[in-house]
């Protein structure tokens, strides 16, 4: 039996992010849902109309570039890209052929380093739509002119799993450099995957097939997969893979064949005539590529390490804080007020750790909890981040039990409040005066010999059980090491 290897390559398409479209001026809104609202001459393609193009979505696509180690183009223009379909009303798509604005840059995927050939600048196209049962089509030109970047990969993707990873790692990107929601459910983000398998260890590539119009990170994963599978099937059956176009389907969980694949000399691309090319040297002071770079914010991979090194959270505690940008800052805005009160108190490094883990545990689970169930986004979170570090040092004195904590959370989720507020307001405050606990544990000594009985003849289990019912008793407001300890003491 032969074993093949995969060889994969990714093209995505990514719709950026700016007030008005790729050469008018209409509005880029991609919620919106009357049919051809926002549209003008231009975005028609109108004989006689001429483009102009937009230098915000110049800037986005060179800033990604940046942030993805790539060359940016010193001189760089568009293309026509020439084919017919009723929803490119121009038959052509503007796009750039052999002048990419990027080139030659790389993103780090489950710490393999996958490199990019190029981002470039196009146009997206209108939508068709099929009313159910009737016998026409409708075309809506909304999207018709949208901003378009498309990144391309070299084909050394080795897996459906590091293919599914580089297209999460470049959504985030996208997302944190602010070009782009990358909302795949809504279409601001499709994949196409370039596949093709050979026996292990040959140089050569094989036939490789390309799938189309992957609207999520599973349909890119799954279909790989499939295609794996197939070709394997095929050749193992001494038959040819044909180069060609393969659409996803995501009920069957199958690819389809779509049509054989053009050759770019099919869409006869030449320079559009209409735009001037752009020359991005600092000479020409069109585009201030520095200025852009100094734009660009810490991005994901290196904040997550960040974390790791300066807060000493975990691995996954620091990859979720670097997925969620707002929570991360949050996070450190929470840590910079411990930090504070530390100060007031004498530093000890060790206590501003234990501070940090207990805010990092806080943060990623009940309040992220919180946020998710109330679909709120940190920054309309009530809690300052001062509240929180002082519901934290609480936490850490002792002062409120864990159920009060909780509890407490809400309240201040809900209102706003201030914890020292709140504490005395609802009564959460953590009981640790002796004589109280006391009370309460020679009442249930009292109410449960026969565990008093069982842990003097040696059931450690049994204390446990006896620090359980004190903990009732008080209605989870007893120190739960001092009613431990104090049990301890008087059981002998
Ligand atoms: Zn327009």
């Amino acid at each position: 039996m032969i074993k093949y290897e995969p060889t994969i390559g990714m093209e995505i398409h990514v719709e950026l992010k700016t007030n008005s479209k790729m050469f008018c001026s209409c509005a880029n809104d991609p919620d919106e849902i009357e049919p051809n609202k926002n549209i003008c001459p231009v975005c028609m393609g109108h004989p006689g109309t001429l483009p102009v193009a937009n230098k915000k979505a110049v800037e986005y696509v060179i800033k990604t570039g940046l942030a993805l180690d790539c060359k940016i183009a010193e001189f760089s223009k568009f293309d026509r890209k020439n084919y017919f379909y009723p929803d490119l009303p121009k038959g052509y798509q503007i796009s750039q052929y052999d002048k990419p604005l990027c080139e030659n840059g790389n993103l780090m995927a489950n710490d393999r380093k996958i490199r990019i050939t190029r981002i470039h600048l196009e146009e997206d196209t209108g939508k068709l739509i099929h009313p159910k049962g009737a016998d026409h089509s409708l075309v809506d030109l909304n999207r018709a002119g949208t901003p378009l970047m498309e990144l391309v990969t070299e084909p050394e993707i080795k897996s459906s799993a590091e293919a599914k990873e580089f297209c999460r790692q470049f959504q985030l990107i996208v997302k944190y450099l602010g070009v782009s929601d990358a909302d795949m459910e809504k279409g601001h983000m499709r994949c196409e995957v370039n596949i093709s398998i050979k026996p292990e260890g040959q140089k050569e590539f094989g036939t490789k097939v390309e799938i189309k119009n992957l609207n999520s990170f599973r349909a890119v994963e799954r279909s790989i997969e499939y295609e794996i599978k197939r070709q394997t099937e095929v050749l193992s059956d001494g038959g040819k893979i044909i180069q060609e176009t393969r659409g996803w389907d995501a009920n069957k969980q199958q690819t389809y064949s779509q049509r054989k694949k053009e050759e770019a000399h099919d869409y006869r691309y030449f320079p559009e005539p209409d735009l001037p090319p752009l020359d991005l040297t600092k000479k020409a002071g069109m585009f201030d590529v520095e200025k852009i770079k100094e734009s660009i914010p810490e991005m994901p991979l290196h904040k997550k390490y960040r974390f790791i090194n300066q807060y000493k959270i975990t691995e996954e505690n620091a990859r979720i804080f670097s997925e969620d940008k707002e929570l991360a800052n949050y996070f450190e805005q929470v840590v910079s007020e411990l930090r504070s009160w530390i100060k007031t108190k004498g530093i000890d490094r060790d206590i501003l750790n234990r501070l940090t883990k207990l805010t990092a545990n806080y943060t990623l689970t009940e309040l992220q909890r919180l946020l998710y169930v109330n679909g709120k986004l940190v920054s309309n979170c009530k809690i300052t981040p001062e509240n929180f570090a002082e519901f934290i040092t609480m936490i850490y004195e002792g002062k409120i039990s864990s159920s009060g904590a909780q509890a407490m959370l809400e309240e201040m989720f809900a209102t706003g409040g201030d914890p020292s507020n709140i504490l005395d307001e609802k009564g959460l405050a953590q009981v640790s005066d002796e004589g109280e606990i006391e009370k309460i544990i020679d009442e249930v000594i009292k109410n449960n010999q026969k565990s008093v009985e069982d842990y003097k003849s040696g059931k450690e289990v049994a204390l446990k059980f006896l620090v359980g019912q004190t903990m009732k008793e008080s209605k989870g407001k007893a120190n739960p090491q001092m009613a431990g300890e104090m049990l301890r003491k008087k059981l002998g």
